[in-house]
């Protein structure tokens, strides 16, 4: 494990924050976080200028049109474009951050080269249609049905919780191709299926969350068409696909947001100074003090967690290698940042004292959407089983 930086890395740095601050400046104003289309044609035109300077999926490896950059130069990446305050991926999380590493990884050459080219430009946004009302937590008991018709499934069902999907081009889309049966468990008989989401038969109807935006919606499918040619993997293999897709979902996913936490806890340091808190609440100091510690002990983890990778990653212990499928680590990862990010923002809560109470506050948005964070991606129990059972090498819950 090697945790500085090299001479390189540190060149790279400079490049790279000497052009954040040549552009950020001339960015437009960001737009209302809950105007979704405006949001879109933000993140998209943000996402092109990145792909004209070449920093466009910095990750992705260059055979799939990424900048083949080592996983310590996407970490400098993601830290340096926080720390600038560069937008983040917003609209584009699905299509960067893992339906396209899982094309990358488990497509075609014909479908790496139709799918990933209009990613890495900004010019198509995916969603995720994985999770249907009776299928979360328990995802492989997913009932949408896929049924083949000459070159084409016809696809039947309903998908809950779909981030974006308003504003989407396309939906990695999971469904059923094998009905359950005593010789067909329900893990197998599903394919991972890519979904034009402007196709006959696709419905999308927004769901309005605790903080008022619409960033999700169901979706709801009937006799939809999707050519044969547009499935990843193989059929009845959609299983195995997920597992990567869901790999990288919670492997890299989050780690730009640790920085943007240290910063916030920065902000709440100063906020507490400046209105009288920090010295009136030693209880306080102290929250603070160990938020501190727990978000620096995150960023050590997801550093050491790229040093282990680069070094080409055992898979063992659960770290891939290089851009390679990232492992089971990314739950113990994922378990203790959504928890520690709910922790920052109910101590806002303390530092604002009476104005948590204004909705408007940024602080407060952010605080109620930290709810989110322990259910999305896998909720915080499932990342605990995972621990327990794959790393711990507990007994199995079942
Ligand atoms: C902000 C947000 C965005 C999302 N975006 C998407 C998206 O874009 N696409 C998509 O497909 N899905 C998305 N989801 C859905 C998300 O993946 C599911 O909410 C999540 O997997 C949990 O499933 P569920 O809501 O059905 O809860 P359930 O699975 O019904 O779980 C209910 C409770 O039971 C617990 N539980 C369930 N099984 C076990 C077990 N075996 N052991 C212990 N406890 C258990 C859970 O931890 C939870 O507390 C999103 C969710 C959120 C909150």
């Amino acid at each position: 494990m090697d945790l500085t930086y090299t001479e390189d890395e540190e060149v790279f740095r400079g490049q790279l924050k000497a052009w954040l601050a040549k552009v950020l400046p001339a960015l437009p104003p960001a737009p209302d976080p809950l105007d979704w289309p405006g949001r879109r044609a933000y993140d998209t035109a943000w996402q092109r200028m990145l792909y004209e300077a070449g920093y466009a999926g910095l990750h992705w490896p260059a055979d799939a049109g990424g900048g083949g950059a080592t996983p310590t130069q996407h970490l400098i990446f993601l830290e340096e474009t926080e720390r600038a305050g560069a937008p983040y991926v917003g609209a584009n999380f699905v299509g960067l951050l893992h339906a396209g590493p899982t094309i990358a990884a488990e497509g075609t050459a014909e479908q790496r080269a139709r799918w990933l080219p209009p990613v890495l430009r900004g010019d198509e946004v995916w969603c995720q249609g994985f999770s249907e009302p009776g299928a979360g937590s328990d995802l492989a008991s997913l009932r949408t049905r896929a049924v083949r018709d000459g070159d084409h499934y016809v696809v039947s069902g309903s998908k809950i919780w779909t981030s974006h999907a308003e504003v989407a081009d396309w939906c990695e889309l999971l469904v059923r191709t094998e009905p359950v049966s005593d010789a067909v468990p329900k893990h197998r008989g599903i394919t991972w299926l890519a979904m034009r989401m402007d196709a006959p038969g696709v419905t999308v109807r927004p769901l309005r969350t605790l903080a008022g935006s619409t960033e999700f919606a169901e979706m709801f499918l009937d006799d939809v068409r999707i050519p044969v040619t547009d499935r990843v993997g193989a059929e009845n293999d959609g299983w195995r696909v997920t597992m990567v897709t869901l790999s990288f979902e919670r492997g890299t996913a989050f780690v730009g947001e640790v920085v943007a936490c240290r910063r916030t806890l920065g902000e709440l340091a100063r906020t507490a100074r400046d209105n009288g808190r920090w010295d009136a609440d030693p209880a306080l100091r102290r929250r603070l003090g160990r938020l501190g510690a727990e978000f620096a002990a995150l960023w050590r983890l997801t550093q050491w967690n790229v040093s282990e990778s680069q070094g080409g990653g055992s898979g063992a212990d659960g770290s891939g290698g290089g851009f390679g499928v990232p492992g089971i680590g990314g739950s113990v990862f994922k378990l203790r940042y959504s928890q520690a990010r709910q922790e920052l923002y109910e101590a806002a809560g303390e530092v604002l004292g009476p104005d948590a109470l204004d909705l408007a506050h940024p602080w407060n948005q952010d605080r109620l959407s930290s709810l989110s964070y322990t259910i999305a991606a896998g909720t915080s129990q499932i990342q605990q089983n995972i621990v327990a059972e794959r790393i711990l090498g507990l007994p199995k819950e079942r």
